[in-house]
């Protein structure tokens, strides 16, 4: 709606109230209410404007509109972007820098896009650069999945995430060994030896095992020894000098680096590696390396900060600014990176842009724009509490982009041929959808849409039969009908099959065009077979 058309409706409901004289006084408050960044000469502009016409219905003419925007509702929300994010303050001073940093062990979903659509935000506002940085230093537990680079950049860049540099940490193991060499003998880390258990139960009590007291010497040494492999997988562990008071246990010494001893990666320059870092390790020394002054990641990681602070106190690094941010639920939608993975592998999904996944690609395939995801992200701020999308408010904000460019066209799941008597010796056989029909019964009158008027004269469930009684605009059921058919196979939402037919122009259109099919929803072409027409539906 535009200001004039929003004007109008206040300027109709005004004259309504007030025996059809508004003013424009009143309408002037309602458009600055819509619109506050509109200066006040144009403002009264358009309020008189409105005035001048709504003024100028007759009674009748007034009464019909009023009812019209009655129908539609009197909302009052301001249209334009509002500033939903905080500002940084320190800006000024310093360039905004971000990153996102996924671990790329599984495809990119909702819940970490809010991460990345934030944090390119930022870049983008202040001028500044958003990176890109694969947490990919876990060669053994969460691998990371082939073709990761070209997989997340097709995603981020739908989202409008284009990053403006990428890195991966598996090519940068070596810049971490400088810097655990470093840690190493200036006395900042320790290599451990001890069991696990042990070492666990003397950290909950608070106490230090004799590896951290081992002098630098020896700790390069060994570490030299791990660096060639000499040392076997579980043996020996990197660990962080922190403040062992510290009140979480898992804060206490925590570890920046372990033994893998094969290592199965999908960067070949890391595959000879035996020393892989925590990416608690690697993500402190990048962010550093990197020149990142804005963190904004996951609520869970919170904890990293704390950690990584230590890191930053030995080394005499400035920690960066940080936003920790809850997580994200859509009611429905599996978001969990593990269980979709073990979902695909146990045939439960069809693959990660089944509809049943809130991963970006299956909203991308299904219909979503970008823009209406990023919205919704963007509604929920930036904080910590835990929030969950409402789906109403998803499809809504969807809507309003698909709709202007979805041809609304019939769509029957069973079709029921119709035979209209047109004249004598003249018969013409159309297709109608035989669910609308079945509350149709002989001697009913129907117009066809945008043909002409037919009776039923007889029906049974194959086929009806009808005489042409007319041309006229009547005030009888109006229904769908097709003279050929064009099959249509729809993957719904629970990814179940819908088959039925369609009206002819859907064999014209291209993949990614989308329809709104009437009894049905919102639906983008997926591909195209010879004789069918391949969908899936996007939403009611
Ligand atoms: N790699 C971590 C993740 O995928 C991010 C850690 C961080 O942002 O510091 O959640």
């Amino acid at each position: 709606m535009t200001i004039e058309e929003d004007a109008y409706r206040y300027a109709v409901k005004n004259a309504s109230l007030h025996n059809g004289k508004a003013s424009s006084g009143a309408i002037m408050g309602k458009i600055k209410a819509l619109y506050p960044k509109l200066d006040i000469k144009k403002t009264m502009e358009i309020a008189l404007e409105a005035v001048k016409k709504a003024n100028g219905l007759e009674p009748v003419e007034l009464k019909k509109e009023f009812e019209k925007f009655e129908k539609q509702g009197w909302e009052l929300k301001p249209k334009e972007k509002e500033e939903k994010l905080p500002m940084l303050e320190w800006a000024k001073k310093e360039k905004v820098v971000t990153r996102y940093a996924p671990n790329p062990n599984g495809p990119f979903h909702l819940g970490n896009a809010r991460t990345a659509v934030l944090s390119k935000d930022y870049a983008e506002k202040y001028n500044g650069k958003f990176i890109l940085r694969f947490d990919d230093t876990d060669p053994k537990v969460k691998k990371p999945i082939a073709n990761a680079e070209a997989i997340f950049k097709e995603d981020l860049n739908w989202l409008g995430c284009t990053p403006d540099e990428t890195f991966f940490a598996s090519d940068r193991l070596d810049i971490y060994y400088s810097y655990l060499k470093t840690a190493l003998q200036k006395g900042y880390a320790y290599i451990c030896q001890c069991k696990s258990e042990e070492w666990r139960e003397k950290i909950k009590k608070k106490e230090a095992c004799k590896c951290r007291e081992i002098k630098p010497r020896k700790q390069h040494k060994l570490f030299e020894q791990m660096l060639k492999g000499e040392i076997k997988e579980g043996t020996a562990v990197i660990r962080i000098k922190t403040d062992l008071e510290n009140k979480d246990p898992s804060v206490r010494d925590w570890w920046a680096a372990k033994i893998v001893d094969e290592a199965i990666h999908t960067n070949p320059k890391a595959m000879e590696k035996y020393v892989w870092p925590s990416y608690n390790f690697a993500s402190a020394i990048d962010d550093h390396l990197l020149k990142v002054t804005l963190i904004i990641r996951g609520q869970e990681h919170e904890q990293n900060k704390t950690k990584q602070e230590f890191l930053y106190k030995h080394f005499g690094w400035e920690y960066p600014h940080c936003f920790h941010i809850g997580r994200i639920g859509l009611p429905g939608l599996m978001l969990s990176t593990s269980k979709i993975k073990e979902g695909i592998e146990k045939g439960l999904y069809s693959g990660w842009d089944d509809p049943r996944l809130g991963t970006i690609c299956a909203f991308r395939r299904r219909g979503f724009k970008a823009e209406a995801l990023k919205e919704a992200l963007f509604d929920l701020g930036v904080n910590t509490n835990d929030s969950t999308i409402q789906w109403a408010k998803l499809i809504d904000l969807n809507k309003k982009l698909i709709e202007p460019e979805s041809e609304r066209m019939a769509f029957f799941e069973e079709p029921l041929q119709l035979d209209v008597h047109l004249a004598p010796e003249q018969n013409g056989k159309l297709i109608v959808n035989k669910k609308v029909f079945e509350k149709f019964k002989k001697g009913d009158v129907i117009r066809l849409r945008q043909l002409f008027n037919i009776k039923i004269t007889k029906k049974d469930s194959l086929q009806v039969f009808a005489d042409f009684v007319g041309t006229a605009k009547i005030n009888k059921p109006i229904v769908g009908w097709f003279r050929e058919r064009t099959d249509v196979e729809i993957v719904m939402d629970d990814n179940s099959k819908k088959l039925g037919i369609a009206d002819m122009k859907i064999a014209g259109k291209e993949k990614g065009e989308r329809v709104y099919f009437d009894g049905l929803g919102f639906c983008i072409v997926d591909s195209k077979e010879e004789k069918k027409v391949l969908l899936r539906f996007t939403h009611k």
